[in-house]
């Protein structure tokens, strides 16, 4: 019956949500090495390991958009803030920023202190060696930052690029895509990405385009100027051709609230006319950066996340520093930088009617080098179960699982990932739907979430941690919509291969 008759393990009884929206329905999941080998009924197939599953979601792994954990595969190998809530993928090198190119020397932004102490690697090659030396725990797919290839670049990254500098950056650019890099990333609201001009944005984006590959965004405002940012990107998308996702969307301050009905539609509009455009949310109405002193004044609540000056004021409140310092808050924010923030400045009605947009992907953009992070760095995907599904009931289980599964597995081109099927690689969380929840908080933001019971990775259990389980994550390729994989990928040829069990179903 099969390559091999004894499977590695069986999770037995539960329900199983395949990740492509289809109903759950009872089947047992037999893995084999690292890929799913049945589903069915496996009663009577032998097994190294079984895992009651009765009462449980067997689900694919979830996939994370939105990561800023680059540096963190070296400096904290076990993720535990990903694998407990049943992350099983993370797309890094987010919002401009990645663990490689590194700078010119002298050359330097605020949001590269966002990734953590290790120094940059020079180029991605670079990055994805070290990576598989350090053997990720969860699968990676890594973005280019918009913000390095300026910073490895140009002489003054304040400034428009020369035609050289902008053909260097390409070339660098090109270089990291054909290194295995998935597409590149700006943040047009930092500097020095905010410094670029459409012209440039579009030259980097149609290399991006020739390599198949795709370009993800923190658009240039998302407060009074959301739906020019909105446009801006997609006009990148729209004359480069390269499928464009927006990250993190969200319309900041009160009186902005309500305009992604206009930007969403111009996104449904930009889709209608052949863009690829996907977006992410995390499901918070509350963001996080760096602190930066001229929102001080504009937004009343903000919370401090790290200080390099200030240490103690992690997790302390900026009105409550300024009034203790005798000083505004613009001052008192001054005296913090470099440092980080939360801002509440968003409308959970509008995060959820985001969300559910349909082609709403789910990001943490999570901040693992915070001393007092975001809670979405712990608990975004469970809380995605237990409050807009469960209790909000925004939408159905199967649905909510597929947009943290097989949709990003899409826009991402992630083979064999995303789905629960025969042959897929054995990316798997089971779940108590009826408990999980995320426990992370702002006041206490590390704390793991519940209801998450076992999470596989390439087969190989990485939650509950297991002291020999050794780390079983993989560097992920881009295979575009509708593209083959090149033939040097392993997903492509073994999904191909036509001795891969599927006997049982
Ligand atoms: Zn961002």
């Amino acid at each position: 019956m099969m390559r091999q008759d004894k499977l590695d393990l069986i999770i037995e009884g539960g329900w199983v949500i395949d990740g492509l929206g289809g109903a759950r329905r009872r089947a047992d999941v037999g893995v084999a090495g690292d890929r799913v080998a049945a589903i069915g009924d496996l009663a009577d197939a032998e097994a190294v390991r079984r895992v009651d599953a009765r009462g449980k979601i067997v689900a694919p792994g979830f996939i994370d958009v939105h990561g800023h954990d680059d540096l963190m595969f070296v400096e904290k190998p076990g993720l535990e803030w990903k694998t407990s809530q049943g992350i099983t993928t993370v797309v890094v090198g987010n919002c401009g920023v990645s663990g490689a190119p590194a700078p010119l020397p002298g050359n330097t932004a605020a949001a590269l202190a966002l990734l953590g102490e290790t120094p940059l690697f020079a180029d991605m090659q670079a990055y994805f060696d070290e990576l598989r030396a350090q053997q990720p725990m969860i699968n990676v797919a890594a973005l280019v930052g918009h913000a390095n290839l300026r910073l490895a670049v140009m002489a003054d990254p304040t400034l428009t690029p020369t035609a050289d500098e902008q053909q260097a950056m390409q070339r660098m650019l090109a270089d990291a895509l054909e290194a295995g890099a998935v597409g590149f990333s700006t943040g047009l609201a930092y500097q020095p990405g905010g410094a670029a001009q459409q012209a440039e944005l579009e030259g980097l984006a149609q290399v991006a385009a020739a390599h198949g590959a795709l370009h993800t965004s923190h658009i240039r405002n998302e407060g009074d100027e959301v739906e020019a940012a909105v446009d801006e990107v997609l006009s990148v998308g729209r004359n480069s051709g390269c499928a464009t996702v927006l990250s993190h969307h969200k319309c900041m301050m009160p009186r902005n609230w309500g305009k992604s009905r206009a930007t969403l539609a111009n996104i449904d509009r930009a889709r209608a006319q052949g863009v690829e455009v996907a977006l992410d949310i995390y499901p918070y109405p509350g963001s996080s950066t760096i602190l930066i002193p001229e929102r001080a004044e504009i937004i009343d609540d903000i919370r401090i996340t790290w200080s390099t000056p200030h240490p103690e004021c992690s997790g302390e409140y900026l009105s409550d520093i300024a009034a203790r310092w005798g000083c505004d808050k613009t001052t008192a924010a001054q005296r913090l930088c470099p440092a980080g923030a939360i801002y509440f400045a968003m409308d959970e009605a509008e995060v959820r009617r985001i969300f559910q947009h349909e082609c709403c992907m789910v990001g943490s953009d999570g901040l693992p080098n915070d001393a007092h992070p975001h809670p979405r760095l712990w608990g975004s995907f469970t809380r995605v179960l237990g409050r807009y599904v469960r209790e909000a009931e925004l939408l159905t289980l199967e649905a909510a699982v597929a947009k943290m599964t097989s949709l990003p597995a899409r826009v991402f081109g992630l083979a064999g990932r995303g789905q629960l099927s025969v042959g897929a690689w054995a990316d798997i969380v089971v779940f108590d739907a009826d408990t999980v929840a995320d426990r992370a908080t702002w006041e206490a933001p590390t704390l793991a979430s519940t209801g998450i019971e076992q999470v596989l990775v390439n087969g190989r259990q990485v939650f509950p941690p297991q002291a020999d389980g050794g780390r079983p994550g993989q560097i992920l390729h881009r295979t575009p919509q509708g593209g083959k994989a090149p033939a040097s990928q392993a997903a492509a040829r073994t999904l191909a291969t036509p001795e891969a069990p599927d006997s049982i179903q």
